[in-house]
């Protein structure tokens, strides 16, 4: 496979040299991507071809402009194979779950393409007679888009959709490691009709490109999908000049397994969450809760799934589970281990590395105390916690200082519903995976994983891209 010469997208032009490349995780020998590395001049560039675009941007018609996105998914659809093909190849995630993640892009494109007919105000009954009150939503500007490594298409897409259907124009900044999917995508974006100037893309990193976008008073809005140390950040910065700002973070997410569930479909329901995506998921399964009577089995037949979940070369059709991204989080990963050896949990299943790949891990005689229950991991390492009963396991999946997605696995119907009920979480899954989320409906989470002020996905999402404005109309 030839690499790609990955550009920036400013103006319309793509330009930039490349001065780095990203090696496929999977076989180090293969160079994925030549990539130029921005700077504030590119920043600059794109921030004003935005700002220009934005005036007559907002004035097409909202169904004209849906009709572009719904172009542009037919067009990512027909090189779908080859967009996964390079999605494995930069992210390592496995051909299965690249070709759904562009699917997923694809179907985020269509949906929000019909928002394009949706996008209504309300009219109320005004005290004033012969007047006509109603509001209409309003775009915000330039707005910047800053996305993570683990979903290469998915995020900036689910970003990108809803900001340019509510007639933004974007600077997005992609991250680092992952610069080809965006690539892709912004092809057939302008390929599909939209106009030069609306959607640019700088490459660069987050500490030279994404703080010059977040800093700069032309940008009305910044929504940042990533780390709670670089959001809070970010919050910092935009919020202290009244910019609009969206953070979507981490995850320590819980999975309660009751002693009436089915132990293997247990199992399999963790381990779907926890090793699927290399546990490089924002809502992945890290912290399995066990009553006292399910522990035993429950431990039994993951262990029985971790050894189904090894892992290999993404590109190859046996392989379930992919490599880690790279070396840092490696690191990470492996760091972990120890702590949670050191604080005296037991390492019973996976934990060995060959390059970058890391067999998927189990650990049990997990205390909630422990830095292993508490800081997320981001890879294939799940903590097995066990608890007397239903009520000691919700406290124990509410004490965390996130609160993204969370799990119960049960046929007990009230303490689902209490789960439901209590969990202190933006998703909650019954005898569902804590990972994998429909398309259709808001997603966003409490406590550090998010900003909590606006909701990612479903129709809500245009609520952070668009503002209200009221008006009276006397006749
Ligand atoms: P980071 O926070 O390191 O990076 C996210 C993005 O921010 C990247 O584009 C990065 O650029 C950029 N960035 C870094 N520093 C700055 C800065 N000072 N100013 C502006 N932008 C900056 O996160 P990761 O990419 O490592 O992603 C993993 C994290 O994302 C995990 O914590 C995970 O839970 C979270 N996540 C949350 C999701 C959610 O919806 N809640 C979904 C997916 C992931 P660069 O790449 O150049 O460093």
């Amino acid at each position: 496979m030839s690499p790609v010469t990955v550009k920036h997208l400013i103006g319309g032009e793509w330009t930039g040299e490349p001065v780095r490349e990203r090696r496929n995780p999977a076989r180090p020998d293969e160079v994925v991507a030549e990539i130029p590395a921005g700077g504030l001049a590119e920043v600059e560039g794109a921030v004003s071809a935005a700002q220009a675009a934005f005036p007559e941007w907002r004035r097409t018609p909202a169904p004209a402009r849906g009709a572009i996105l719904a172009r542009a998914a037919e067009l990512l659809t027909a090189r779908k194979a080859e967009v996964a093909r390079d999605l494995t190849a930069e992210e390592g995630k496995t051909l299965t779950e690249a070709t759904g993640e562009v699917q997923r892009s694809v179907d985020i494109l269509r949906f929000f393409g019909g928002e394009g007919w949706r996008l209504a105000g309300e009219s109320l009954p005004s005290a004033t007679p012969h007047t006509h009150l109603y509001t209409v939503k309003e775009p915000l500007g330039v707005v910047a888009l800053i996305t993570p490594w683990n979903f290469p298409i998915a995020i900036p897409t689910w970003k990108l959709a809803p900001a340019l259907v509510s007639g933004n124009a974007v600077v997005m900044k992609p991250a680092t490691l992952v610069p080809v999917s965006v690539q892709h995508l912004a092809e057939c974006l302008l390929e599909a009709g939209l106009p030069p100037g609306v959607l640019n893309v700088v490459h660069g990193s987050g500490s030279v490109v994404g703080e010059a976008l977040v800093a700069d008073e032309r940008v009305a809005a910044i929504s940042f999908t990533g780390s709670v140390a670089t959001g809070l950040h970010i919050n910092e910065i935009g919020s202290a000049r009244l910019a609009r700002v969206q953070l979507e973070m981490g995850g320590k997410n819980a999975l309660v397994v009751l002693e009436d569930a089915d132990p293997a479909l247990a199992a399999r329901i963790a381990a779907q969450g926890g090793f699927g995506l290399t546990g490089q998921a924002c809502t992945a399964t890290s912290r399995v809760v066990a009553t006292r009577g399910a522990h035993d089995r429950l431990v039994e037949a993951l262990l029985q799934e971790a050894a189904a979940w090894r892992p290999g070369d993404g590109q190859l059709p046996e392989t379930r589970m992919g490599p880690v991204v790279d070396e840092s989080q490696l690191r990470t990963d492996l760091s972990y281990l120890e702590i949670g050896r050191a604080e005296g949990a037991e390492l019973v299943a996976g934990g060995e590395v060959e390059s970058l790949f890391l067999e998927p891990v189990v650990l049990t005689g997990v205390a909630p105390s422990m830095r292993v229950a508490q800081e997320e991991i981001f890879g294939p390492v799940i903590g097995v916690i066990e608890v007397a009963d239903f009520d000691e396991a919700l406290a124990i999946a509410n004490d965390s200082q996130y609160g993204l997605s969370g799990g119960i696995v049960t046929n007990d119907l009230r303490a689902a519903m209490r789960f439901a009920d209590e969990a202190e979480v933006g998703v909650v899954k019954v005898n569902r995976p804590t990972t994998g989320l429909d398309l259709n409906a808001p997603f966003g989470g409490m406590k550090r994983s998010s900003s909590g002020t606006f909701r990612e996905q479903g129709n809500v999402a245009v609520d952070f891209y668009t503002r209200l404005k009221t008006v009276y109309l006397g006749t």
